[in-house]
C-alpha cells in the first residue's frame, strides 16, 4: 500500500485495522504532507516496533526523480517517474519578490490537444495521472527541497479538463490535506466546454484560465485544432455561463506570437471579444519550441497590444519567463529524458 494520496480519514481506518490510536494517523499525515518525508523510517515520532509493522504492509512512495534540472533563475523541473515507467515534468518556480512557491503540475502523460505551439503536444496523449500520480509531483518537489508549496497551477502536460475527476480529487486533497487554499490553485484550459459547464455548477474558490490565443475562430484553428471541436463562440457563451453562476472572475491566457496574433488591429478585436467577459489578461511571449518557426514579439510590441488591452479597462499582466534555459518555460515540457 501507497501512504502518499491517503486522506485522514483513510490513515485512521488503517490505524484501527493495526490497533493503533487515531493519534497515529494524524501523525503520519503530517509526516506524509507538511514533513514529506520519503520513508516510513523517517517518521521518527513512531516506535520502532510500529514503524517495523507499517513497513511490512506499506511505503510512503514508489515515485522517482528521474531527471532534476536547476535554472539560473531559480526555478527547478523535475522529471518524475511512476512505478509503470511512464514520466511527466512537474516545476518548481519561485519569484524573488514574493513568497509563493508554485508548483506547476502536469495531469495527464503527453496530451492530445496538440495545439501547433507547445511541445507537450507532439509527442502524442500516453495516458491520464491518477489523483495519487498528480499529488505525488507536490509531494516530490516538497521532499526534495524541504520547502512547502503554497501555490498550485495545473499548467504543465496534459488538459486537465480532459482528465477532470483525478484533478478534482487532487485539488480536494491540496486543499484540505496540503492546506493550500483553494484560491491559490489554478486550473487552465485549452476551452474543453463540457468540462467548463461541469465546473460551473460546482461551488470552486480555485481560479479557471482558459488558453485563448487569438479573438476569432479563423485565427484560432490555425493554431488550436481544439478550435474545431469547441468553437470560440460556443466557448464564450461556456464562459458567460461560468461566470454568471460561480461569481468568480476567470482569466485569459494569451500567448503573444510575433506577426500572427500580435498585432493592434487583433489587440482591439481581443478588446472587443473580452469587452463584456469578467476576466483578467495573462499574456505570455511565445517561447521557443524547436519543431516549429514561431516568434516571440519584440518588447515593444508587447507593450503595445498590452496597452491597448489595458485601454478597454482590463486588468493585463505579463507573465515572467521562467526556467527557458531548462525548457520548463510554457509549452516546453515534452516529458522526455532527452
Ligand atoms: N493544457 C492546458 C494547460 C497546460 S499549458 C492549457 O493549454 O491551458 C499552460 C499554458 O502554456 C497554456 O496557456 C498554453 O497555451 C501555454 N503554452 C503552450 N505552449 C507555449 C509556448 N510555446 N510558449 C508560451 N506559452 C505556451
Ligand atoms: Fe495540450 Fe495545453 Fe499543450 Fe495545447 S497547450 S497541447 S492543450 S498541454
Amino acid at each position: 500500500m501507497i501512504l502518499a494520496g491517503l486522506r485522514l480519514y483513510e490513515l485512521e481506518n488503517l490505524m484501527q485495522k493495526l490497533k493503533a490510536t487515531k493519534f497515529r494517523a494524524k501523525q503520519i499525515h503530517n509526516w506524509i504532507y507538511f514533513k514529506s518525508v520519503s520513508t516510513i523510517d523517517e517518521m521518527t515520532n513512531l516506535s520502532k516496533d510500529f514503524r517495523e509493522e507499517l513497513k511490512k504492509i506499506a511505503k510512503v512512495t514508489e515515485t522517482k526523480i528521474k531527471k532534476k534540472q536547476v535554472s539560473k533563475d531559480g526555478t527547478i523541473k523535475y522529471l518524475v517517474e511512476y512505478p509503470d515507467g511512464e514520466c511527466v515534468e512537474t516545476v518548481l518556480m519561485r519569484f524573488d519578490n514574493r513568497a509563493n512557491l508554485t508548483a506547476c503540475v502536469s495531469s495527464q502523460v503527453g496530451c492530445a490537444v496538440n495545439c501547433s505551439f507547445c511541445a507537450t503536444g507532439k509527442g502524442g496523449f500516453k495516458r491520464n495521472l491518477t489523483y495519487q500520480e498528480i499529488i505525488e509531483q507536490v509531494l516530490t518537489i516538497q521532499r526534495d527541497t524541504g520547502l512547502k508549496i503554497t501555490n498550485i497551477v495545473f499548467m504543465g502536460q496534459g488538459e486537465p479538463l480532459l482528465n477532470l475527476d483525478n484533478v478534482l480529487k487532487a485539488l480536494e486533497i491540496f486543499n484540505e490535506d496540503f492546506q493550500i487554499g483553494a484560491r491559490r490553485i489554478t486550473i487552465s484550459t485549452s476551452g474543453i466546454i463540457p468540462g467548463i459547464d461541469n465546473l460551473a455548477n460546482m461551488n470552486l474558490q480555485s481560479t479557471l484560465a482558459i488558453s485563448l490565443h487569438a479573438p476569432n475562430h479563423n485565427l484560432r484553428k490555425e493554431i488550436m485544432p481544439i478550435e474545431n471541436r469547441y468553437n470560440i463562440n460556443d466557448l464564450k457563451k461556456a464562459l458567460k455561463n461560468y461566470i454568471d453562476k460561480t461569481g468568480r472572475r476567470i482569466t485569459i491566457e494569451y500567448i503573444l506570437i510575433h506577426g500572427f496574433n500580435d498585432t493592434p488591429q487583433v489587440a482591439k478585436e481581443l478588446a472587443y471579444f473580452l469587452k463584456d467577459l469578467k476576466c483578467n489578461i495573462n499574456l505570455i511571449p511565445y517561447n521557443s519550441v524547436i519543431e516549429n518557426d514561431f516568434k516571440k514579439p519584440s518588447n515593444n510590441d508587447i507593450m503595445k497590444f498590452k496597452y491597448l488591452l489595458e485601454h478597454s479597462g482590463k486588468k493585463v499582466t505579463v507573465r515572467l519567463e521562467r526556467g527557458a534555459d531548462i525548457d520548463a518555460a510554457c509549452g516546453q515540457l515534452r516529458g522526455k529524458n532527452i
